[in-house]
């Protein structure tokens, strides 16, 4: 992906105004990065559709090239739809607090409850566990496990009966709550591997036991495309609240997180990611937006180019590039731009494709840029407008002046013309300068 958005990137750099064109070639990047993180191809087409709608409106910001701003646009699209804020818990008025737990087997419900348990604990909750989940043999057993690993106490139907029933066993967990005052219960209950009439039913039969203030529906960030069916299933079925994302340790981009949210307008609570009970965080739409689009390094970047962007100077220096009348002060100024935005080399690793600039910017590095700024500042202002001007004997007096050898400043004037067009890519790469037509 990377590299087409570079090519994305590099073709519409030095374009004034978001044109439809610009938008309609990065939207299609942004598809295909969607596509790839698994998000369901409905979502994908509906997400896209009010991202260009946004992107035609938008003011050309000055700061970033039209690409930049596309990508920039939807970022915040995807963390305005992920949730913006995180959202707490509902919490009971009267305790019991009851959470049940919803999903398809092997999602990580029975996991999700003991990371649940142990983070409620760890907030001064006493929480309850309730096994009903009776379909597999040791599925209690896990429970227990799981609840002795949180130091949270587990209520089971007893052993030896044959298979309990579990909205029963749901009915006395209340009870049992209430009897030894637990301020919180959490509902593990079954799943099958498919969506299943008979599960679902038991699932609504449960809720309707314990009359749930929470049901999440927890899901595997693995489970890709499906996440949509699925999640309507339990929609329709059963009704939930809020949803956990499990398994983002894995390497799911974690498309689901998109497609849940904008399939059934629940918010995502919580985000596993691991075996262990520790393995657990509030959910994020910032970091999942990031994760999904698949473009960490241009975010970073996008954001550093906006923080330190002056726009007078931009807008002027693009000018300048745009006619080739770039001078050595208008260098040292956008030399100073860039070196406020971090040490070149870190730029470097972020810019997808850097390796295209990379043979070039090499003898750059940030020593060298300190001699050339301190030859710069060594020339009269004539000279830095003219360079043409800057015979041998005001070389020798440059030199002297900024405490260089006349090759280096001769180095340096005979660089400043191939310096110039790199400047001009520079200037599109970075943001500045190639979008700088500024507004309107
Ligand atoms: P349930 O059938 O919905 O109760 O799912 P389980 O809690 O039994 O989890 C199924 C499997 O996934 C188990 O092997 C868990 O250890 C594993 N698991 C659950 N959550 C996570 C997670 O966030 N990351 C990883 N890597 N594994 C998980
Ligand atoms: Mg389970």
């Amino acid at each position: 992906l990377s590299d087409r958005l570079t090519s994305v990137l590099s073709n519409l750099r030095s374009k004034g105004r978001l044109s439809d064109a610009d938008i309609d070639a990065t939207a299609r990047e942004i598809r295909i990065a969607l596509l790839e993180a698994d998000v369901a191809l409905p979502v994908v087409r509906a997400f896209i559709a009010k991202v260009k709608e946004r992107a035609k409106g938008a003011e050309v910001s000055a700061a970033l090239n039209p690409a930049q701003q596309v990508v920039k646009i939807v970022n915040e699209e995807l963390v305005a739809i992920l949730g913006g804020e995180t959202r707490r818990l509902n919490m009971a008025k009267t305790p019991p607090t009851v959470i049940m737990l919803a999903g398809l087997q092997g999602s990580g419900k029975t996991t999700l409850a003991g990371k649940l348990a142990r983070w409620l604990k760890g907030q001064g909750h006493t929480p309850l566990l309730v096994a009903c989940d009776l379909q597999r043999p040791n599925a209690v057993t896990q429970l227990q496990v799981v609840g002795e690993r949180a130091g949270v106490p587990v209520f089971a139907p007893e052993p030896g009966n044959g298979v309990g029933d579990p909205i029963s066993v749901a009915r006395r967990g209340i009870d049992e709550a209430k009897h030894a005052q637990h301020d919180v219960m959490i509902v593990d209950t079954a799943g099958r591997l498919g969506v299943d009439e008979e599960l679902m039913k038991q699932a609504a039969d449960i809720r309707d036991a314990v009359t749930p203030d929470e049901t999440l529906f927890v899901v595997d960030a693995m489970i890709g495309q499906d996440a949509v069916t699925t999640a309507e299933a339990f929609r329709d079925g059963v009704g939930f609240t809020g949803v956990v994302l499990t398994k983002l340790d894995g390497d799911a981009r974690g498309g689901a997180a998109l497609s849940v949210r904008e399939v059934t307008g629940q918010p995502i609570l919580f985000a596993s990611n691991g075996e262990k009970l520790e393995d657990f965080d509030a959910f994020h739409p910032d970091r999942m937006a990031s994760r999904i689009l698949g473009m960490g390094d241009v975010l970073t970047l996008i954001e550093q180019a906006e923080q330190h962007f002056d726009q007078d100077q931009a807008e002027a220096a693009a000018a300048k590039i745009g006619t080739g009348e770039l001078t050595l002060e208008d260098f040292l100024e956008q030399m100073l731009a860039v070196r406020k935005m971090g040490p070149i080399a870190n730029l470097l690793g972020m810019l997808p494709g850097a390796g295209q600039m990379k043979d070039q910017l090499s003898q750059v590095d940030d020593k060298q840029l300190d001699r050339l700024q301190a030859i710069i500042r060594g020339m009269t202002p004539a000279e830095r407008s003219n360079p043409k001007i800057i015979d041998g004997s005001r070389r020798k007096r440059i030199a002297n002046g900024s405490g260089v050898a006349v090759r280096e400043v001769n180095d340096l004037v005979n660089r400043f013309y191939e310096a110039r067009k790199m400047m001009k890519q520079m200037a599109g790469r970075f943001g500045f300068g190639g979008g700088g037509g500024g507004s309107s």
